[in-house]
């Protein structure tokens, strides 16, 4: 038995596989998105991991959780006062990934 991979994409990370100007990925430690600078992931970024990961909604999830646990440590180290919002973070990195998109 094998655990399944939380990339669709195996050894790449999402979004990658797209030209420079598309990646819509995040600048670190400030997660504002390098192509618009809207706070990460912008709408596009999210568009554009809905249609890399599909219906894999839960690979998705897993990629997102693992993007808000860097961001938090990166936004409470550059605002230790006051502290990010947990709930604006949890919003902004994860709970749109269990919608379905409209
Ligand atoms: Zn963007």
């Amino acid at each position: 038995m094998t655990a399944p991979k939380p990339s669709p994409s195996h050894d790449r990370p999402p979004l990658s596989n797209l030209h420079p100007v598309h990646q819509h990925l995040p600048r670190r430690p400030s997660w504002l998105c390098r192509v618009c600078a809207a706070t990460w992931p912008c709408p596009s970024a999210r568009m554009l991991l809905r249609v890399e990961y599909g219906t894999n909604r839960v690979a998705l999830s897993i990629y997102m959780a693992s993007q808000l646990f860097d961001a938090t440590a990166d936004l409470l180290r550059l605002n230790p006062v006051p502290a990010p919002d947990p709930r604006e973070l949890f919003d902004r990195f994860l709970a749109w990934t269990a919608r379905s998109p409209t």
